[in-house]
This record gives structure tokens, C-alpha cells and sequence, in this order.
């Protein structure tokens, strides 16, 4: 495949011998056949051998236009050949200033102060020490703790596992972590009160929230959320009114509300970002999949005058926010992001996404007839699709039979590559896939659905 004549039992054998992979067990994985992928094309993946898969999970969820689109790669190739790097420390550098000021024009109102890292860790890792440090700066130095969500995920950092809220990633280093207070998950399945409805749930969690406020506020900088679905945490869609009412309590209680946008934002949940569809402006937004349509690594944690006013001061004041990644703002990224940004007008691709969402909800709802199919949540262009052991109790599959990861294995049979949350199938395409690959997705999803729950 590749200029080289290294086959690709070689690559495997040497991705066992030599690469970690992240989220993985790597004693199961040393005993399965890796596929190796070498080239995209669209919204496919192709790998050593020349097969061809679907990237049912936007190459973890952060390609919007396709793989190897024309005008992203002479994007880069135009710039590599300008300024491949320069630093932010010291120095303003072109593409990340354009950048900038373009993201300016889509951001919420207000949210116009852009303050670059490369991954959504680092985006929420500095969300947290800003709005920390805010509070220091504003006077209010006894402000030190934060409300987070059950079920949440910001990132692997240690700042960002302290605000997650999921035990299976996040238990283990608890010994490490500064404690938050956390707040009942807006998602009426896992929220364990047995709420009637979503909307009811959504109630009853604001309630729940506001008595926390009500305790903790004042002892609280803010409050981190992922607007309207907890991703990570299984595709958990929150019923409508919910971000608007944490926005309402967080201006009551004088806490920054601080929006991880990593997986939702550039178009994913139908809308530029998430909080449009409830007119919610956050004080501080984290930005990062997305942003380079799946090219590069590159984040953004976007405030407002406000926060960005508190740092300002004399020298000897020490307001300085020391806080800096080495690739900060890079060039090449931000060449890319750019031209991103271009992509989505000349496309229409907002428009166009609409019938692609309606499109997966039709499909999504002809899997409610299957027997062991359980609850589905869809936001957007993403989706998710939880396998249940028994239907009527919602009795779950035992987690060790790896149901979900089965289910994945068998999709690839099917020309399809997707990577479940526990049992829950995932459906994260490129935004850019067509109406026939959708459909191509989800024959491949709901036929190894069918294959290995009907065993
Ligand atoms: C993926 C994700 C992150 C972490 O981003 P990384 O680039 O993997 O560090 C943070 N928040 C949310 C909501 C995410 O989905």
C-alpha cells in the first residue's frame, strides 16, 4: 500500500511490540488482528490490505468534512511552506490571530476572547484555572470549588478528571483529584430517581442542583457541563429547558458556567454550537474537535470581557494568567481551521446536515423494534444506541461480555468501524458523509446488532 514494502503482518507486529493504545486493554488487544489504516477518502478509512470502513466515529469525533478533503490539504500544503510554527509566548502569529477573530463572528455573543492549547483536556484544564483565578482576582478568594455532573467527561488531565463524573475511568485516581460537588445527571435513565419523563427528570435535576447551589454557592467559581449531551458518558441527551435553567441558577448563585463544547461544537448537534439551541451564553466555552475538521490538534477556551478584564493589571500585581502549552495557536492548525470555518458556508453544510439528522432519526427509530435494543438517544448528527440484556426491566448486559465492543467487531465485518461506550453503539459520522453512506452506516450497525445480540 504505502511506498515501502512492509507488509502489513509487519505493522502489526510492530504496533503490538512498540504502540500503548489509549482507552485500551492491551492484553486483548495483542490477541486480535489490528487493522492498520493507511489512507482516507471522504468518509472512509482504508487500511494496509486495501479494505474499506466507514469512520462511523468521525475518527473520534472530531472529522467534519471528510478524510483528505481537496481544499484542507492544500490549505496546509500552503502553509507548511509559509511558517510551519511559531510561539505565542512573546510573539502574535498570523493564522492564529485570523482565526481568532473569524471564530469571533460564530461564538455566542460577548465570547470574543480566544485563548489557544491543542486538545479539549488543555481547553477545559485552563477553563478551570481561569475561572479559579477570576474569583481570586475579583475579590472572591473563598470561591475555590466547583459543581459538576454525574456522568461527565472533560478530558484525561488530572484538573479534568477532578470535574468527570465517570467511575469507571475516574475512581482509580481519586486519591489525586480535588473534590467537586457533584450534581444529579440530567438524564432521566441514569439519574436513579425513576423520574415519569426527560422533562420531568430535567425538573427534578434543577431542583436538585439549585438546593446545592443553595448550600455551596458561595463557596463555588462555577459550574462545568457539556450542553445538552453528556458524550462520553453514553450519548446522555438532556430534555430541553435544562442548560437554560443551570444558566439561570449560575447567574442567581455568581457562579461562571463553563461549557465544554469539545464534542459538540462546529455543527454537531445541528447548530454551530450546542448553546445556541437555548440561546445560552456561557462565560467561558471550550472549543477543540472539531475546530480543525479532524486534521490537527488544536483547542480554543473562548471568554468574555468580563473574565478576560480580571487578569488585567500592573506587573507587580501579578494578575498574569501563567498558564502556556508549547504549540500553542499553531499555525499549520489554525491554517486548517480556518479554511474549515470557509468549508461550512461555501457547503452550506449546516443546511445540508438537517436532512442527514432526520435521515438518522428515521433509521435510529426502526431499531426500537429489535428485542434487545433499549433506550436511543440522538442529538444531532450523533447518536447512541444502548443494548440491554432484558427489555422490559432495562436490565443491562453484564459489562465483562463486552457486548458493545462485540458488536463494533462484528461492524467491521460489515465494512463499518464504529467504538462503542460500554453497551452503547455510537453513531458519530463526518458531518460531510452522504445521505447513501448513512444509510450504509446504519445497514452495517443494525445488521451486527442483530448478529450478536441474537446469539
Ligand atoms: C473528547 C472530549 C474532551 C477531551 O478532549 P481531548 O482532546 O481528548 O483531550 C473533553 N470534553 C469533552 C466533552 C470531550 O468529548
Amino acid at each position: 500500500m504505502s511506498d515501502t514494502n512492509i507488509t502489513t503482518e509487519q505493522l502489526q507486529e510492530w504496533d503490538k511490540r512498540y504502540v500503548w493504545h489509549p482507552f485500551t486493554q492491551m492484553q486483548d488487544w495483542e490477541r486480535e488482528e489490528p487493522i492498520v489504516i493507511v489512507r482516507g477518502e471522504g468518509s472512509w478509512l482504508i487500511d494496509s490490505e486495501g479494505r474499506r470502513y466507514l469512520d462511523g466515529v468521525a475518527s473520534m469525533w472530531t472529522n467534519v468534512h471528510g478524510h483528505c478533503r481537496k481544499e484542507l490539504n492544500e490549505a496546509l500544503k500552503a502553509q507548511v511552506d509559509r511558517l510551519e510554527h511559531s510561539t505565542l509566548l512573546g510573539l502574535a502569529s498570523e493564522q492564529s490571530i485570523l482565526l481568532a477573530r473569524r471564530l469571533a463572528g460564530i461564538t455566542p455573543p460577548g465570547l470574543d476572547r480566544f485563548f489557544y492549547s491543542d486538545n479539549g483536556s488543555t481547553a477545559m484544564e485552563v477553563a478551570v484555572k481561569m475561572a479559579f483565578q477570576y474569583q481570586v482576582h475579583r475579590g472572591r478568594p473563598e470561591r475555590t470549588r466547583f459543581i459538576t455532573f454525574k456522568n461527565a467527561y472533560h478530558g484525561d488531565t488530572l484538573g479534568t478528571v477532578s470535574v468527570g463524573g465517570i467511575d469507571i475511568y475516574h475512581a482509580t485516581f481519586r486519591p489525586l483529584l480535588f473534590e467537586t460537588i457533584q450534581a444529579p445527571a440530567p438524564y432521566c435513565y441514569r439519574c436513579e430517581h425513576g423520574c415519569a419523563s426527560p422533562a420531568v427528570c430535567g425538573m427534578q435535576c434543577l431542583s436538585a442542583l439549585e438546593a446545592l447551589m443553595e448550600e455551596h454557592g458561595p463557596a463555588c467559581a462555577g459550574l462545568v457541563i457539556e450542553p445538552l449531551v453528556q458524550g462520553a458518558g453514553g450519548m446522555l441527551v438532556q430534555p430541553p429547558g435544562f442548560l437554560r435553567g443551570v444558566r439561570e441558577l449560575c447567574d442567581r448563585y455568581g457562579l461562571l458556567m463553563i461549557a465544554d463544547e469539545v464534542a459538540t461544537g462546529f455543527g454537531r448537534t445541528g447548530r454551530m454550537f450546542a448553546c445556541e439551541h437555548e440561546n445560552v451564553v456561557p462565560d467561558i466555552m471550550a472549543i477543540s474537535k472539531g475546530i480543525a475538521a479532524g486534521y490537527l490538534p488544536l483547542a480554543v477556551t473562548v471568554t468574555n470581557d468580563q473574565v478576560y478584564n480580571a487578569f488585567r493589571g500592573d506587573y507587580a500585581e501579578l494578575k498574569t494568567f501563567f498558564h502556556g502549552h508549547t504549540f500553542t495557536g499553531n499555525p499549520l492548525a489554525c491554517a486548517v481551521a480556518l479554511k474549515s470555518l470557509e468549508l461550512f458556508e461555501r457547503d452550506n453544510l449546516l443546511e445540508t446536515l438537517q436532512t442527514r439528522i432526520i435521515r438518522l432519526a428515521e433509521r435510529l427509530a426502526r431499531l426500537t423494534q429489535l428485542p434487545h435494543v433499549g433506550d436511543i438517544r440522538q442529538c444531532g448528527l450523533a447518536a447512541g444506541i444502548e443494548l440491554v440484556e432484558d427489555k422490559s426491566t432495562r436490565r443491562p448486559y453484564p459489562w465483562e461480555l463486552k457486548t458493545g465492543i462485540r458488536v463494533c467487531l462484528e461492524a467491521r465485518r460489515h465494512g463499518v468501524f464504529s467504538r462503542p461506550l460500554g453497551n452503547t453503539v455510537v453513531v458519530f459520522p463526518p458531518l460531510a458523509i452522504t445521505e447513501d453512506e448513512l444509510e450504509l452506516l446504519m445497514d452495517g450497525l443494525e445488521r451486527s446488532i442483530v448478529a450478536v445480540t441474537g446469539e
